[in-house]
């Protein structure tokens, strides 16, 4: 057992997919031309007035109910006021001691295969400031360029309480969090893009010991594989300078990804002090009963209530209802299809036996597959009706991928030959029978499993050809008689 014990907690912000900006009618759009998205207001020129963005509430809403918040029924705007260049304004409208949401929580799961809640103190909306441009002009050695369109879009801060203890749980925490959002469609949570950042805190404390240590604040980690790196990271650093007999200074720190460490940026006595005040351009949020059982409505089943429904209603294991679920777009077309086929389950098997193993071989994405979905219903179906054998159904699904075409077209083309003649398939199981006479006796001594073995021997016999229905059947009436 480690002597000291880390303790997380994480700032997320994270972008709202609304069309126009929090506070104005400009395009809240990633990748235009630098300073086209902007207007008197996101530039905050004198005289200029806010006016909150209805879809931007519902979004904030809707994440805080998904996230497991209370609404709060009145939020309050405030500024927080900061120097920099790429705030016009010289403050962000942001929430502070009133914020839209709080008292939530994420349930992770633990390196003991349980699982941990970890709370959730506040969701509060804000805007965002522009893009500072340091690198790729001429002269970026003496110029820093400014992009201002992002000034104004609509973000949620999310703020976890302390309650994470190790690198993997931070990143579980990001992954579930993240993977929720999605659901709810409020971000395209794009961390290349900046439509997710997130902030790390961290400490460390001698195990045992009540008390927080001094925490560090690492910013910049802007990707889920770097947040493992730098929380491990920060965490040696601070051991080092507790075991050396040093103090942790509170302080911001920047991680850099190429080098794999963190620097310091400023310290507590560097720390800035944002003079929050009430927006007075703002009236207060009023987040009404009425509004918040109608988001309650949009509310679309979450991903962790939908893998526990999956596994029951498609029989799968954890693993692949993790699988299905990763994204919801891709749930909802496999659940659409599995709904059109005779068996469910079966559309679930084929799909991740046949198809998952194939791409993963491949190392191919779902969406780089040459089979759709009705191509995996209907091979399904057919091995549903007998009408194919899963041996063949293999075979089919080798030539689909290794012609790059759909699992229908390569059915249609192939359509393999199947012996449904009965007398043939009698003539294959009367051999089989002659020739196992051992199992013959334990089947009538009443072990019926062992018709199992039958139907496969003769369905080898029939190089997989032997129509499967009619197969079963009369291998029974066979050893029945
Ligand atoms: P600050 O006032 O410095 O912004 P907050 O209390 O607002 O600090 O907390 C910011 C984040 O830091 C939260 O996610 C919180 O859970 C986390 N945090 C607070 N104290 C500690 C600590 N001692 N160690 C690690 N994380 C902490
Ligand atoms: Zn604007
Ligand atoms: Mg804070």
């Amino acid at each position: 057992m480690a002597k000291y014990e880390p303790v997380i907690g994480l700032e997320v912000h994270v972008q709202l997919l609304t069309a126009t900006k929090a506070f104005c009618g400009c395009a809240n759009q990633f990748g235009s031309l630098p300073n086209t998205n902007i207007c008197p207001v996101c530039l905050g020129l004198p005289g200029a007035l806010p006016v909150l963005n209805a879809k931007a509430i519902e979004f904030a809403t809707l994440a805080a109910l998904a996230l497991n918040c209370t609404v709060n029924e009145r939020s309050i705007f405030a500024r927080k006021n900061y120097f920099y260049p790429d705030l016009p304004k010289g403050y962000q409208i942001s929430q502070f001691d009133k914020p839209l949401a709080e008292h939530g929580w994420i349930e992770v799961p633990t390196a003991d295969g349980g699982t941990k809640r970890i709370g959730i103190t506040r969701l509060h909306m804000e805007e965002d400031a522009g893009k500072s441009l340091h690198e790729g002009f001429a002269d970026s050695a003496t110029r820093t360029y400014l992009d201002l369109n992002r000034c104004g879009t609509p973000l949620i801060e999310i703020v976890s309480e302390p309650d994470i203890r190790t690198p993997d749980e931070a990143f579980e925490y990001l992954t579930r969090l993240k993977e929720i959002l999605l659901y709810t469609g409020v971000s395209d949570c794009n961390m290349e893009e900046g439509s997710l950042r997130c902030d790390a805190n961290v400490s460390v404390r001698p195990r045992g010991q009540e008390k927080f240590g001094t925490k560090a604040e690492v910013k910049n980690v802007n990707s889920f594989r770097f947040i493992r790196a730098a929380l491990e990271y920060e965490i040696e650093r601070q051991i080092e300078v507790i075991e050396s007999g040093g103090r942790v200074v509170q302080e911001t720190r920047l991680w850099n990804a190429n080098e794999g460490r963190t620097y310091s940026m400023r310290s507590k006595e560097q720390a800035h002090d944002y003079r929050y005040f009430p927006e007075p351009d703002l009236p207060p949020l009023i987040v009404s009963a009425d509004f918040l059982a109608e988001t309650k409505k949009n509310l679309p089943e979450l991903p962790e209530a939908r893998r526990a429904r999956m596994i029951t209603e498609y029989d799968l294991t954890a693993q692949d209802a993790q699988t299905l679920t990763a994204s919801r777009e891709f749930a909802d077309r496999f659940e659409a299809a599995a709904r059109t086929a005779k068996n469910p389950r079966r559309v679930a098997n084929v799909l991740l036996s046949e198809v998952g193993g194939r791409l993963k071989a491949l190392g191919l994405e779902q969406e780089q597959s040459p089979v759709s979905m009705r191509g995996i219903v209907l091979a399904a179906d057919l091995l549903d009706e007998g009408k194919i054998s899963s041996k063949q159904m293999k075979q089919l699904f080798d030539i689909a991928f290794e012609k790059g075409e759909d699992f229908g077209v390569v059915y249609e083309r192939e359509k393999p030959r199947q012996i449904t003649d009965a007398s043939a398939i009698e003539k294959l199981i009367d051999e089989v029978i002659a020739a196992n006479p051992k199992q013959v006796e334990q089947y009538r001594a009443g072990k019926k499993t062992v018709a199992g073995f039958f139907v496969g021997q003769v369905m080898r016999a029939s190089k997989g050809q032997a129509n499967p229905a009619l197969l079963n059947e009369l291998v029974v009436k066979k050893l029945e008689g």
